[in-house]
């Protein structure tokens, strides 16, 4: 049994959602906000970054698996930098000013991806917000404390999936609000 990296990004968000999609199977229409967000710029954005970083190649589309960690992700572009490092990249439609932890832990997933596959060490990876007022770019190291944090995520994610108990979880009502699972989770916080 896999973890995807999208689970570990939707468990931080809420733990609901990985229940919704992987225990009942059941998932939801993409959104308009979420449509929107897949029609963002992302080439011309990832020429930009490519500079800022000096990179020397971008890698697309790369699906990778780690027997290891029981992890499998998608990551859309991965540019390699002048030290011959890979960095995931990750271009978001996305309001908040700071990184947010469910991006930043996605992020790291993805890196602890990309060394266990190309057997080099990943240390920094980008998460750029696209949002109404312009981009933002932010630089996401992989600390050893974000590292432990994917991996505890992906134990619990499991854990889940082989009780199928729901997680033991109070959801905030502001993260409810925005949450695009809302029209068809039981669990919401009105
Ligand atoms: S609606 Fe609330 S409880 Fe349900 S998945 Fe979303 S955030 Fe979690």
């Amino acid at each position: 049994m896999f973890v995807t990296v999208t689970d570990i990004k939707n468990y931080v968000y809420c733990p609901y959602i990985v229940y919704i999609r992987r225990v009942l199977n059941l998932d939801i229409e993409p959104t308009e906000y979420m449509i929107y967000g897949k029609e963002i710029e992302k080439e011309t954005i990832l020429l930009s970054i490519y500079r800022t970083i000096r990179g020397t190649r971008i890698l697309k589309s790369l699906t990778l698996k780690s027997s290891k960690l029981r992890l499998i992700g998608n990551i859309e572009y991965v540019i390699i930098d002048k030290y011959g490092q890979h960095v995931p990249v990750d271009v978001k439609w996305c309001e908040s000013r700071e990184p947010r932890k469910d991006h930043r832990v996605q992020i790291c997933a993805y890196g602890m991806l990309i060394e266990e596959n190309f057997k080099s060490k990943c240390k920094m990876g980008i998460l750029y917000y696209v949002s109404r007022d312009g981009g933002r770019l932010h630089k996401i190291y992989l600390t050893s404390s974000l590292r432990r944090l994917v991996i505890k995520i992906i134990n619990d994610i499991l854990e889940m999936l082989r009780t199928s108990q729901p997680p033991d979880h109070v959801p905030r009502e502001e993260q409810c609000m925005s949450c695009p699972y809302a029209r068809i989770c039981n669990f919401k916080r009105a």
